[in-house]
């Protein structure tokens, strides 16, 4: 079927009484389109729509609108989804399931505005600190998928990971273009730095990222060592302080403090759970 046959047969259908014919006409014709237009959704739902807009009076713009919503809708959670899985998260934490009361210090107007992701738009950085269990990953997680949510790409790896993949690309002589494709995410999450030290060589890879990265891209890095300590962990206090100074030029820093989550949950748990009954 040509174009001219489809519009043809278009009209015919919506002109026509809606006979037996007439309405299968319509469905196979409503079918072609939505297969022509891409909108798989709007070939799922308009049929059960029209009976509902007829039951309940919708106007033709209501009605219209409606269909064109539920496609829009299914096309920014595939996007939404597909952005997801490919961002490469070790789990799904999401900011609304992190309990700010754990976190008095951290001020709550500060994360509210970091959710609205203006941030990664203006390719500014996000620096989280703090010792081991006080949710810097999970707090990663949660405004990288707020930023997925925006429309934004994302890609998460650890410290160490992203140093063996800058590594790899080094050793084939494709650095540069590995540091060009890596502009293709608007936020790159740089997690756990500090734990596992840096050679020199890898200090120097960490430092590219982050200058090609400056006024470019936006990066989220978490780390459980304060800047002060990062001479150790990069092994070169001039290659930490120039990587710090680019990394905070334009950057929100937030410290993390208390207790690891994890153990006080466990102690919650141990608190509520009643002693065993003595005999
Ligand atoms: P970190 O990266 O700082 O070591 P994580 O983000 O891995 O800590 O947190 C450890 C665990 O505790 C995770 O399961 C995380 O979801 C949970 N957690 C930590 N802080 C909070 C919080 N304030 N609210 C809810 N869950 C939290
Ligand atoms: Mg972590």
């Amino acid at each position: 079927m040509n174009d001219t046959t489809a519009s043809t047969d278009t009209l015919s259908a919506v002109n026509t009484a809606p006979t037996i014919s007439g309405q299968r006409e319509l469905v196979s014709t409503m079918a072609y389109l939505a297969r022509v237009l891409k909108t798989p959704t709007i070939g799922r739902c308009w049929e059960e729509l029209a009976s509902q807009a007829r039951d309940q009076g919708w106007s033709h713009e209501d009605y219209l609108a409606t269909v064109l919503q539920r496609q829009v809708a299914d096309r920014e959670a595939n996007g939404t989804a597909l952005r997801i899985a490919g961002a490469h998260f070790p789990q799904i934490k999401t900011l609304e399931d992190f309990n700010t009361d754990h976190q008095p210090s951290l001020r709550r107007d500060i994360l509210a505005h970091l959710a609205t992701t203006t941030w990664v738009v203006k390719a500014d950085n996000v620096v989280l600190l703090g010792p081991p269990g006080v949710g810097k990953t999970h707090l990663a997680i949660g405004l990288g998928i707020k930023a997925i949510q925006a429309g934004h790409s994302v890609l998460f790896d650890t410290a160490t990971n992203w140093i063996s993949r800058l590594t790899a690309a080094h050793a084939a002589g494709r650095l540069e273009k590995e540091l060009t494709r890596l502009r293709r995410y608007k936020l790159l999450i740089i997690d756990e730095v500090g734990y596992i030290p840096f050679d020199h060589d890898a200090a120097n890879l960490f430092f590219q990222l982050v200058a090609a990265r400056y006024e470019q891209g936006a990066i989220l890095l978490t780390s459980n060592m304060p800047f002060g300590r990062w001479g150790e962990i990069f092994s070169d206090d001039i290659v930490a302080a120039a990587m710090i100074d680019r990394l905070v030029h334009h950057a929100e820093v937030l410290t993390l403090t208390g207790d690891s989550y994890r153990t006080r949950s466990r102690r919650e748990l141990l608190a509520a759970t009643p002693a065993a009954p003595r005999n």
